[in-house]
């Protein structure tokens, strides 16, 4: 029995069996009986994300899943739906792509998924931003931009996730070296579907939906921002030393023009890799998506590749795509994202702090990279220790093995979350209670 089941027993309401068929049969009296589901298939897929990439997560997160699947196609059906779970008191968590990997998509208190994957139209593009329903991937938002000289300032390597569940759990990618982060004015504006009604927050009235895993609401559409279009190219050199590579790297994150990815590996992760002439074994790694014409005979260390070609199969060799390459080679890794100026001017403390570190840096902006740890996992207490080691060194950590919500916007999607869903049914589990 799911946890709302459970809940709902011991509240002395229905019996769960018969809220979820109350749920459903209304659900499809409502959006139709093609857009509802409670198949046991259709509800495991829409419960997993990519939680398995962690070794904690994978032994500590609940086997729960949805006790009914929603597929709305419109903002009115999705309303809808949040409108009769509401109604029930039956938890609701949307889902895009599932491609999180922190558990965020899970419905821990089983519940309604709302999957928004179908909700995938380009509505509308003007000079500088492109407005989309929840559900378009990156793939498509793409090539809308083109066709109009414009081009996403900024996407995850997912380049099939949508853009919901970008702005819901995702942080930044390709295109961050230029554009910052979810929170550096990539957002112009959003219409949130809640249990207290439709919202259109536009500007900073929108951090509060940023990386806040559906808790303060569901977005239906959103409009963030395009740049300019530029043609590029692929570039791959390689390096025997760590210094040589960084210093490589720097050069490139301050180029006028800025690169759109910038990335490197330490040699052993890169013999983690499918092997490639341009990834020769035992040198520093070093790819980069810079504007065509960009001449490569200044980075020093050897040149391997120059190719436009190339420049998909690279943005899969950064950020999280490296912990999934290197996990199929060596399961027994785990990762923790890392930032901050240690990664470099302290590259052998860093790589000390857990057993066997790899690092992997990924360009965040014009000064500086942020970037992963990837270390053998023995246990929890050896990972948190090591944790407590890199702060130490002044490393900035994100911890990849929890699903519950952190960091310095935490009070604000805690206070948004009370007033857009005062009964808590939004994605519950996700925000740790607060302690005042
Ligand atoms: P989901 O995983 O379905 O959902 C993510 C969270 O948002 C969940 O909590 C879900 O409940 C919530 N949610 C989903 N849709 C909505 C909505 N419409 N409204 C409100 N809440 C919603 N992330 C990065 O930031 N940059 C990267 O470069 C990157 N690379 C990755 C590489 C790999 C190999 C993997 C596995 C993950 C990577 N991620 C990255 C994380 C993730 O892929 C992205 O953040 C992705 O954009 C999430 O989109 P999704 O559609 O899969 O969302």
């Amino acid at each position: 029995m799911s946890l709302a089941a459970s809940l709902l027993y011991a509240s002395g309401r229905a019996p769960v069996s018969s809220t979820v068929d109350t749920l459903a049969a209304r659900l499809r009296a409502g959006l139709g009986s093609d857009r509802v589901s409670v198949a046991i298939t259709a509800r495991r897929a829409a419960s997993a994300d990519y939680a398995f990439l962690s070794p904690v997560l994978t032994d500590a997160l609940p086997s729960s899943f949805a006790d009914v699947v929603a597929y709305p196609r419109s903002v009115d059906e999705l309303a809808a739906a949040v409108e009769l779970a509401g109604s029930l008191d039956v938890p609701i968590v949307p889902r895009g792509k599932g491609t999180g990997n922190y558990g965020q998509a899970v419905p821990l208190a089983g519940g309604l998924v709302i999957d928004l994957s179908g909700m995938d139209g380009v509505l509308e593009l003007g000079d500088g931003w492109v407005q989309a329903e929840a559900g378009a991937t990156f793939v498509a938002l793409e090539a809308a931009a083109r066709r109009v000289g414009q081009e996403m300032a900024m996407y995850p390597t997912t380049i099939g996730s949508t853009i919901g569940g970008f702005l819901a759990g995702g942080a930044g990618g390709i295109g961050s070296i230029e554009h910052g982060l979810l929170w550096d004015g990539f957002v112009v504006s959003l219409t949130v579907v809640t249990p207290s009604g439709t919202l259109f927050p536009r500007g900073d009235e929108c951090l509060p939906y940023l990386h806040a895993y559906g808790v303060t609401g569901i977005i239906a559409s959103a409009t963030v921002k395009l740049a300019p279009m530029r043609e590029r190219t692929g570039v791959v050199a390689s390096y025997e030393t760590f210094e040589a590579a960084v210093a490589a790297g720097k050069a490139l994150l301050a180029l006028e023009s800025a690169p759109r990815m910038v990335s490197i590996d330490d040699p052993s992760l890169v013999s983690l890799y499918a092997p490639e002439d341009w990834l020769p074994p035992g040198r520093y790694s070093l790819r980069a998506l810079v504007d065509k014409g960009f001449d490569p005979s200044g980075l020093g260390g050897r040149v391997e590749l120059v190719s436009s070609e190339a420049m998909g199969h690279l943005t899969t060799l950064a950020f999280n795509h490296v912990t999934l390459r290197a996990k199929k080679a060596r399961p027994d890794l785990c990762h923790l994202q890392v930032g901050g100026a240690a990664l470099v001017s302290q590259a052998d403390a860093v790589r000390a702090a857990l057993p066997g570190g790899l690092l992997h840096l990924d360009g965040m902006g014009r000064d500086g990279f942020g970037g992963l740890l990837l270390s053998e996992f023995r246990d929890t207490a050896t990972l948190y220790e090591g944790v407590a080691h890199l702060r130490g060194l002044g490393v900035f950590v994100v911890d990849p093995h929890t699903w519950m919500l952190g960091g310095p916007a935490l009070a604000d999607i805690r206070a948004t979350a009370q007033a857009n869903d005062p009964k808590g049914l939004l994605n519950p589990g996700k925000l740790v209670p607060s302690t005042s």
